[in-house]
């Protein structure tokens, strides 16, 4: 097993080590005024302020265009050379991509009035889809940018239809038109083919030069509406976001919906009903710029000595705790997460850390589900939940960057839910009738199974029209029903496809990216669970089971996958003392099997006499070696095996 940033896998668009910052600066304070000292945000209208966010597929310029916005407004100073300033943790300047929504409220004068906009950068992955449907729920419009150069693209369309079902007013911008190949005319009328876009509203711009940027703010504030907020009303308060400081706890990312708030005020939570006194109100600019008051409209954070990550719910609504009680304002819907994965710390000792460090990291990333889990050659530990692979492996590494956490990550899985038969099994299951199982090595044997059911999600290619023939061959490979597809313009084609999500966790992105030499874009959504037939295939080294190796597999691969596995296995397991059998089995039967031979001699027996040091030197080598591996069976197995050895 090994920590999953190793496996450049699925569903990556992003371009590695691009960046490197050895610092993690939450909001970055390098920021420099230029004209905000004497401001009362508080004094600003309601119908002065402008809630907004970028939304586009990822590497489409909103990092680049959101620095733009900020030095245009003073926030930051062009000279300083910053570069994608929102993108603040470690992760995401060295790959480039944006995992947490940030925000910056920026001064922007128009017809000499002040007017107060709060920009939200969201991360554009479909992983993160979550972060961008609650960013947007404190907003009122939206950026729509699309590359010049790359066309719509698959998350461009679900960004739309999102920002589309919120009601939001969308705001179309062409961006990178200083580039050679740009085609703005071209991706216009794609806008207007996909989306009934009127080419006339589509604004042209090069973030990197800054051409065409004021036009952004000015269409704004002219196109956008006002919060609804009200000032008069009582407190109430939005949790839209939260991460974890070290010495002032749980810090609160709020839209004011209604009301004010001051500190020193008491206030509570509709959620647990507790109440805290307001420490500390803040506007980020994008560095954190103290204030005594928040108004409804604003977007601020609030810091009000919560001590526990556990304490600040997202989509929790505050108010004061003087008006007794308030109306809810409508939360988020929790989204279901759909790859899971066995997390364990490389040594028990490390348990008590590993846990803290999780439950901190899951306060700044709502999306992670926890529960505990154990296994027979790691320990206690406990299996993680996520919106997908990209998701897993940034929050893995997050682990070791922020909190220096080593943990053993297993092979990523899905949820399958199945229908038990017979009074007995299904009693001996408290009762329920229907299960939901995340680890193949939980997964029940036919005999006890009415029905095994498995996540189907609808998926979106966007390609060339030349990769059509290999692309439906993945496809059709992977089990996939096309449902539609529709020419965008003459050279491409967008094609959606009910796909079983086991088939696309590991390593379909990377097929579909190798396939299209990079031109292809996937994004998909969840699309409920269908009835398949499944089996579980068990993995035998010398005769034992090893559970980490269990995987479920639909019924007509399940040889094919069988006769794969051992083979790969019989590659990457060092030899030994011993012979060892692999051994693959479905429903009670070998189904594949392969010997690898033992060692002949140990190496190390025939140094003896003067050469004391040469074998002492052996000896080290071979147990820090053992050390990469992981003992089953008494047999070694390196650690990395547990996942490699699922890919294709
Ligand atoms: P995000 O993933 O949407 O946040 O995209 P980024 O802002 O990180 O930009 C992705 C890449 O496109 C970076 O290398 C930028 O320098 C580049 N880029 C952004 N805007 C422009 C532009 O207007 N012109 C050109 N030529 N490159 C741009
Ligand atoms: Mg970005």
């Amino acid at each position: 097993m090994i920590s999953l940033s190793r496996i450049k896998t699925a569903f990556f668009h992003i371009r590695l080590g691009c960046r490197k910052t050895q610092t993690i600066v939450r909001h970055l304070s390098i920021s420099v005024r230029l004209h905000s000292d004497s401001v009362d945000y508080d004094q600003i209208l309601v119908s002065r302020i402008r809630n907004f966010s970028i939304i586009a597929h990822v590497d489409h310029g909103k990092s680049t265009l959101a620095d733009r916005l900020l030095e245009l407004t003073g926030c930051i100073s062009a000279r300083a050379g910053n570069k994608q300033v929102l993108d603040s943790l470690q992760v995401e300047k060295e790959r480039g991509i944006t995992v947490k929504a940030q925000t910056a409220s920026l001064l922007y004068k128009h017809d000499g009035e002040s007017y107060l906009l709060n920009l939200i950068d969201t991360p554009g992955h479909v992983d993160f889809s979550n972060e961008v449907s609650r960013s947007l729920s404190a907003c009122d419009g939206v950026i729509l940018l699309v590359d010049a150069n790359e066309g719509v693209q698959a998350q461009t369309v679900a960004n739309f239809h999102l920002a589309k079902s919120k009601q939001l007013v969308i705001v179309p911008v062409l961006n990178k038109i200083d580039l050679k190949n740009a085609r703005p005319e071209a991706v216009a009328q794609e806008l207007f083919t996909l989306f009934e876009i009127d080419p006339e509203e589509i604004l042209r711009i090069s973030a990197k030069l800054g051409t065409g940027c004021e036009a952004v703010l000015q269409a704004i504030v002219k196109r956008l509406p006002a919060p609804d907020a009200r000032r008069d009303a009582n407190l109430r308060a939005l949790i839209f976001d939260s991460w974890f400081d070290r010495y002032r706890g749980a810090l609160n990312l709020v839209y004011v919906k209604d009301g004010s708030v001051c500190i020193g005020q008491e206030i509570a939570s509709c959620h647990t009903g507790k109440a805290y006194e307001v420490r500390s109100l803040a506007l980020l600019r994008p560095g954190e710029e103290q204030v005594g008051r928040l108004v409804a409209g604003q977007v601020g954070l609030l810091g009000c000595n919560m001590r526990t990550s556990k304490e600040s719910n997202i989509g929790d609504t505050l108010f004061l705790k003087k008006d007794k009680t308030c109306e809810a304002l409508p939360g988020f819907k929790p989204q279901q997460p759909m790859v899971f994965a066995g997390v364990y710390p490389s040594d028990q000792s490390q348990h008590p850390y590993l846990k803290g460090a999780i439950e901190k990291l899951m306060l700044n990333d709502s999306a992670v589900t926890v529960t505990p889990d154990s296994s027979p050659a790691l320990g206690q530990g406990w299996r993680l939940g996520f919106l997908g692979l990209l998701h897993l492996d940034v929050f893995s590494q997050r682990l070791q960057q922020e909190y220096d956490a080593e943990p053993i990550l297993t092979a990523p899985s899905v949820t399958y839910k199945i229908k038990l038969k017979g009074a007995k099994i299904i009693a001996a299951h408290g009762g329920n009738e229907i299960i939901h199982v995340s680890n193949p090595a939980l997964f029940p044997e036919k005999s006890l199974v009415e029905e095994y059911y498995e996540p189907f999600v609808l998926g979106t290619i966007i390609a060339p029209t030349d990769c059509t023939g290999p692309i439906i061959g993945l496809c059709v490979e992977r089990r996939a029903i096309q449902k539609t597809s529709i020419n965008i313009d003459n050279d491409r084609v967008m094609t959606t496809y009910l796909m079983p999500l086991n088939e696309i966790v590991l390593d379909f992105h990377d097929q579909l990216k190798s396939i299209s030499s990079g031109y292809a874009s996937f994004d998909y959504e969840d699309h409920g669970y269908v009835a398949s037939a499944l089996v579980r295939m068990d993995v035998l080294l010398n005769g034992q089971l090893v559970e980490e190796l269990c995987s479920v597999v639909h019924i007509s691969k399940a040889h094919l996958h069988a006769r794969e596995l051992v083979l790969k296995l019989k590659e990457m397991i060092p030899r030994q003392m011993v012979q060892i059998a692999i051994q693959a089995v479905v429903n009670g039967k070998v189904v594949a099997r392969e010997t690898l031979k033992a060692y002949r001699k140990d190496v190390t027996a025939k140094l003896y006499g003067g050469d004391v040091t040469r074998r002492m030197k052996l000896l080290k080598q071979q147990s820090d070696g053992k050390k990469k591996m992981r003992s089953i069976a008494n047999i070694n197995v390196p650690k990395d095996t547990f996942i490699n050895v699922l890919k294709r």
